[in-house]
């Protein structure tokens, strides 16, 4: 249960100008949806009532019908052209009116042949009429026929309509047609100084074009910035646009996805159409990945997928040096693209836009902070210390929900509590003060977690403990928190092997202390193996097998290292978590004393800081 920055994704409500146009769509669509089941029930209802009438009258079964003929009890036949009714009159006494049934027949043809010896023999009186049929009648027969027809374009009008055919090519800002213009600025973005020096001379280009093509400079047309989600990209564009005033056109990847062939080409006809006519202007295409994955051979939805990017190659190709056109587009899996993409002309510019660093962290703080009330003793320094790894869109999450928090608890401003009982509820859930945990559950979790947090304190490369709690959070039973107020760009490999140690430390605990296993130590063991896999496979860090990767788009591409490789890789794993049990193992059994105390404080107070963990040290 060591969690360290497991994270929630963070849910960012972004394009909600977008919303207000897709609910007209959805109006449209329910209103034709609507017109269209109108007409069925009016067809129904003319069809019903004209026939109502003959419904009533009596009715003879075909098969009765010719045995009445063989058995010559039949008078008259009328028939009607067009119709498959006819009227037939019974033998017998009585008004004739009485005597008359409807039938239905199938052919009237082979009905007539059928009979032909019997009319002649018994002189059965026919009537062939040729008087026209009731026009209503006529037009709801039609219309009735022509259900299935009417219904099935209905439907495909439907799913055109909500795939958005020919509709959506792009959300517009700062278009002829009066759309808001982007007001993000580079001032809006913290940190990232870098990479807002490579893309000024992109604004600069955008606002005074003619001079660089009078230069005979070539301007790169599309930029593909990486990154992993929240960590600014989108933010990145906007400003682009904002500091240039340009339009900026803007499309997400998975819009381009259609079920239909061909759709998503001529959706990216359509981008580029209109961004022609706004030029200079900013293309924005968001997860790019969606329509520029590495095409494939394969045939359907792939086919569509490939048909889609060509077209995004042709487009790029094809603008003339005075359409001052750039592309941007942003990914967080790079590696998912085809490199058809990445060539000179396409996006040959890539810009890599990484999590913010500390200080990066402390003025995406600062800048998040302007509208919101801190209590005086708040130090974004410090939230940016114990905040390693968290993105933008993270941070800014931190301080909203550190005001609703703060909010609840009718506090005046933000404290460092709220703020710290933010970061908490983001990286290991919401607190369960409430739930109630059974007293075996509780003593387990108590050895559990402090087994993590003693065997850390005897490793030299792990970080010390911030805080140990066994008060459940989101889905785990506690968690021990540790400092993080470093960034590291590299880890070593006695890190990695110190940091498996303390993730098996809970495990060890259990079975040492309580001589017992739990399902409690499940994300550890996955975080560890993880670990291992990735030394030996990305790292290269085993001695035996070397530096070699194993890291390959296709899993036959294995197939060149032999199966004695992947053997190896199994039993190196193995060995490596094998290891890094039985070294928390030593540790806790030379300090079992230390093992009891915390495990016991915190059955007690149920929570330990890192002071009160330092005391049981010293
Ligand atoms: P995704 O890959 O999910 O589309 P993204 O990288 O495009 O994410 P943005 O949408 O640009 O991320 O960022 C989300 C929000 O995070 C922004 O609106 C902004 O509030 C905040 N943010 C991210 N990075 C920064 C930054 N460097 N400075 C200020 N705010 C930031």
């Amino acid at each position: 249960m060591v969690q360290k920055y497991k994270r929630r994704k963070v849910l960012i409500m972004k394009r909600d100008g977008k919303q207000k146009g897709k609910n007209n769509e959805l109006l449209k669509t329910i209103l034709l949806i609507v017109l269209v089941l109108l007409c069925i029930a009016g067809a129904f209802a003319v069809y019903y009532f004209n026939t109502k009438e003959e419904k009533d009258e009596k009715e003879l079964a075909y098969t009765e019908l010719i045995t009445s003929i063989n058995e010559g009890k039949i008078e008259k036949i009328e028939m009607t052209t067009g119709s498959g009714t006819i009227k037939v009159t019974m033998k017998g006494e009585g008004e004739e009116k009485d005597r008359e049934k409807r039938v239905i027949v199938p052919s009237l043809q082979a009905f007539m042949e059928l009979i032909q010896d019997k009319v002649d023999k018994d002189g059965i009186k026919i009537n062939l009429n040729q008087k026209p049929v009731n026009p209503i009648l006529r037009i709801s027969d039609t219309l009735f026929s022509l259900l299935p027809t009417i219904l099935l374009v209905a439907l495909m009008l439907m799913i055109f309509k909500m795939q958005g055919l020919g509709g959506d090519s792009g959300k517009v800002y700062g278009g002829e047609d009066g759309s808001k213009k982007s007001e993000v600025r580079f001032n809006d973005i913290a940190g990232l100084d870098e990479e807002k020096g490579e893309l000024i001379e992109i604004v600069d280009f955008l606002k005074t074009p003619e001079s660089y093509q009078k230069m005979g400079a070539k301007i790169p047309r599309g930029i593909l910035l990486y990154g992993k989600p929240g960590t600014g990209k989108t933010l990145i564009a906007k400003a682009i646009a904002g500091e240039a005033g340009v339009p900026f056109i803007s499309m997400s990847g998975s819009e381009f996805i259609e079920m239909f062939a061909g759709l998503g080409a001529s959706r990216v006809r359509k981008l580029f159409e209109k961004a022609k006519k706004m030029s200079p202007c900013i293309i924005f295409i968001d997860e790019i990945d969606a329509i520029g994955s590495k095409r494939t051979s394969n045939s359907g939805s792939e086919t569509e997928n490939n048909q889609t990017l060509n077209q995004l190659l042709v487009e790029m190709d094809g603008f003339d040096t005075h359409e001052t056109i750039i592309v941007l587009a942003a990914t967080n899996r790079p590696e998912m693209l085809d490199k058809a993409l990445l060539r000179p002309g396409r996006f040959d510019r890539q810009i890599t836009i990484p999590a913010p660093d500390l200080l990066g962290r402390e003025s995406i703080l600062k800048l998040h902070s302007k509208n919101k009330k801190f209590a005086p003793d708040v130090d974004f320094k410090d939230i940016a210390g114990d905040t390693a790894g968290f993105t933008g869109a993270e941070l800014s999450n931190v301080l909203n929900e550190a005001a609703i928090i703060a909010t609840r608890n009718k506090h005046k401003e933000i404290t460092n509590l709220d703020i710290e009982n933010a970061v908490r509820k983001i990286t290991v859930g919401l607190e369960k003060a409430n739930r109630v945990v059974s007293e075996k559950d509780k003593k387990l979790t108590a050895y559990h977690e402090a087994g993590h947090a003693v065997v850390s304190k005897f490793l030299p490369t792990q970080t010390n403990v911030k805080e140990i709690s066994i008060i459940p959070r989101g889905l785990a039973g506690g968690y021990t928190m540790y400092k993080t107020n470093e960034d590291k760009f590299y880890v070593s490999k006695t890190e990695l092997l110190e940091k498996m140690v303390a993730l098996m430390g809970g495990r060890a605990a259990e079975k040492i202390a309580l001589n017992e296993i739990s399902t409690g130590a499940s994300n550890d063991i996955e975080v560890a193996t993880g670990i291992a896999k990735d030394m030996l496979t990305v790292y290269g860090m085993d001695d035996k097998l070397g530096p070699i990767s194993l890291k390959v788009d296709d899993p036959y591409e294995l197939q060149i290292f032999g199966d004695k490789v992947i053997d190896e890789v199994g039993n190196q794993i193995q060995i490596l978590i094998d290891d890094a049990y039985k070294a928390a193992q030593k540790i806790l059994v030379e300090h079992i004393d230390i093992l009891d105390q915390v495990a016991k404080r915190l059955l007690e107070k149920e929570k330990i800081t890192s002071e009160e963990f330092e005391e049981f040290f010293n």
